[in-house]
């Protein structure tokens, strides 16, 4: 579904650059394919080996780059960041990257994910006297890696890293050096690719795909990649232990052209449908998927259940900006704005609507009510993930515990609440066996938002209380 409606909001994505002489235009291509991960701001700092320099600013790529001259960021090395903001988070001071300066030079930083344990962290360095700029978390490790030492290097990023708690993938640049850092558990996505012979990195792969690099290997859970004209160089911050990658980063929030731990988003999509159809079954005409990112687990229910796939709603791509603010009031607006039915489709049938996740309920009810009003008759919701019962604390905004239909309600309650005839979800090993093909690849993904098992905790310190990232 669309993800500006829905209640599940990515926390943002990163791209950094190392070695190519158009570094800031190629971050600028990069940020762009990720643009779904973040629309409130978007900055790159580049690096010309003797100074960082930024540009940043609200909006989406496009609008914050419009009047940009690259001649300006000119430099062999960039990091780029795509923001999502929560309220109370937005202004110009926490796009990213943050750029600090110092006597020992510039430090960048971008960050996607949240840091569990920033509340204590930014009481504690305010106690020794720091003085805060932003109320992103990110800052926190910008001091943090300063109070390790007076040079930036492997040592104090990895003292810093060693300090905070969540989840987390970083990129850091100096003049002379980039640095990619990843959470213990490998919660959020980290890719390194080449283009040539420059280095890149990045939150998803479909910006490699973007700007014509190959993917090379993830950045590896607990792992520092050292990026610099010598080449390329790995330590350890932290145990290797099994990864937990996120496993909404599959349902809803990748671009199903990414693989997200070697594992094809769109495939992982089609798999769920598949084990959907196998689970809860359902007489019925047509299989519908909400677009955009319901449509291959609508592929997958249609081609194991024998139902035909057809397109009986769709997505109008041209609705401006004005209307993906996070407010209740625009996110109902939104889906009358956003999809419409086919009426010529739908009429007389009885349908299985496909969506990848339910999170308030109040989008699936106006969905439902489309389809009915134009005149279909029967309306059968197939979720292609578990419920979610509980808040994410590793950097995805997805409401509060009261407001998750899913955590208050069962399917039968939800289908009366919804209007639709009746109400599945896929079960949460379905949902493990379509994203884990190869558990000596993969691993293991966290589920906590639908199972409540977090992969990490901090002394029951779980509440977010800055803005993150
Ligand atoms: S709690 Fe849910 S959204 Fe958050 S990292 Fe885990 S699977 Fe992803």
């Amino acid at each position: 579904m669309l993800a500006e409606i829905k209640g599940i909001n990515e926390e943002c994505g990163v791209f950094g650059i190392w070695g190519h002489e158009k570094a800031a235009e190629l971050t600028y291509y990069g940020l762009h394919s990720m643009q779904h991960r973040g629309q409130e701001g978007a900055g790159i700092v580049v690096s010309d080996g003797k100074e960082l320099k930024a540009h940043k600013g609200l909006g989406l790529v496009n609008d914050v780059f419009k009047h940009a001259k690259f001649d300006d960021l000119a430099g062999q090395s960039a990091v780029g960041h795509v923001r999502y903001t929560t309220q109370g988070g937005r202004g110009i001071e926490n796009v990213q990257p943050l750029l600090f300066q110092s006597q020992s030079g510039g430090l960048a930083l971008a960050h996607n994910g949240n840091l569990m344990n920033a509340h204590k962290l930014r009481g504690e360095l305010e106690e020794q006297g720091s003085i805060l700029q932003t109320s992103s978390d990110t800052e926190v490790l910008a001091h943090l890696i300063k109070r390790s030492g007076n040079k930036t290097n492997e040592e104090t990023i990895a003292n810093a890293l060693n300090q905070v708690v969540g989840a987390y993938a970083y990129l850091i640049m100096k003049e002379d050096k980039m640095y990619a850092a990843l959470d213990p558990a490998g919660i959020r996505p980290l890719s390194i690719g080449r283009l040539g012979d420059a280095y890149v990195v990045a939150s998803e792969t479909c910006a490699f795909d973007q700007i014509g690099a190959t993917f090379e290997r993830e950045v590896l859970p607990g792992e520092l990649v050292t990026i610099s004209d010598e080449g390329i160089k790995s330590t350890r911050f932290a145990p290797r232990n099994g990864r937990k990658m996120c496993a909404m980063e599959y349902v809803y929030l990748s671009r199903p052209d990414s693989n997200v731990n070697h594992v094809n988003v769109h495939s992982s999509r089609k798999r769920m449908g598949i084990e959907l159809a196998k689970e809860s079954p359902v007489e019925a005409d047509i299989v519908v998927g909400v677009p955009d990112s319901s449509i291959s687990a609508a592929i997958g229910y249609a081609e194991e259940s024998g139902l035909p796939y057809e397109m009986g709603i769709i997505k109008n791509r041209y609705v401006g900006r004005t209307f993906i603010q996070p407010s209740q009031e625009l996110r109902e607006l939104g889906v009358k704005l956003k999809l419409s039915p086919v009426r010529g489709i739908v009429e007389g049938k009885r349908i299985v609507m496909i969506d990848d996740s339910i999170v308030r309920g109040t989008t699936s009810r106006r969905i439902v009510q489309m389809l009915k009003d134009a005149g279909a008759l029967e309306v059968h919701v197939r979720i292609a993930s578990p419920a979610i019962k509980n808040p994410c604390y590793y950097g995805i905004d997805m409401s509060t515990r009261k407001e998750l239909i899913g955590a208050n309600n069962t399917p039968e309650e939800i289908g009366e609440i919804i209007g639709a005839d009746s109400v599945a979800y896929l079960s949460e090993t379905g949902l493990e066996e379509a994203i884990v093909k190869d558990k000596t690849i993969n691993q293991g993904v966290c589920m906590a938002c639908m199972t409540g098992n977090y992969p990490v905790t901090k002394d029951g310190e779980t509440e977010i209380q800055y803005t993150k990232c």
